[in-house]
């Protein structure tokens, strides 16, 4: 194992540990709730936008270690980020957890690149990003076994 797998794995196991922004939003401008069937993951992901502007993510719920460390990673880059660019963040997170290609810039977040090699763990660490996309886009549930 490389270094900069290591380095990756203790990204995701600190923040599953500590999540960031393990809490709930008294009267989120967003809200949406995302349920993974296959692995029992079920988070609570709430946006505050002001204007168009993110100002405030976070989450709450419970789920295996790679979900809450996602949701947790997700909560820190989100802020200060448009309602749209939500979804240009979101296409370019599945595509690096499905195929483990790094060629966007996306901070901490490169962390998770490591998952496209546990295809059972694709769907938990994605499930927080369509929670996000569907509470901006004013859907109130997602399930990764719904069609999209
Ligand atoms: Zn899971």
């Amino acid at each position: 194992m490389s270094d900069l797998s290591d380095l990756y794995q203790e990204v995701i196991l600190d923040h599953n540990k500590r999540p960031r922004n393990f809490r709930a939003i008294a009267s989120p401008s967003h809200h949406a709730e995302g349920y993974n069937p296959l692995c029992g993951d079920r988070l609570n992901l709430y946006v505050q936008v002001d204007g168009n502007v993110i100002t405030d993510v976070a989450f709450q719920g419970s789920g295996c270690a790679i979900s809450k460390a996602s949701a947790s990673l997700l909560t820190e880059a989100l802020v200060g980020k448009t309602r749209w660019e939500v979804q240009t963040i979101f296409k370019a997170v599945r595509d690096m957890i499905t195929t483990g290609r790094m060629d966007s810039d996306l901070g901490k977040i490169v962390a998770l690149a490591g998952v496209h090699k546990f295809p059972e763990r694709i769907k938990c660490a994605v499930l927080p990003w369509h929670a996000v996309l569907a509470a901006v886009g004013g859907a109130g549930t997602v399930s990764t076994e719904a069609k999209d």
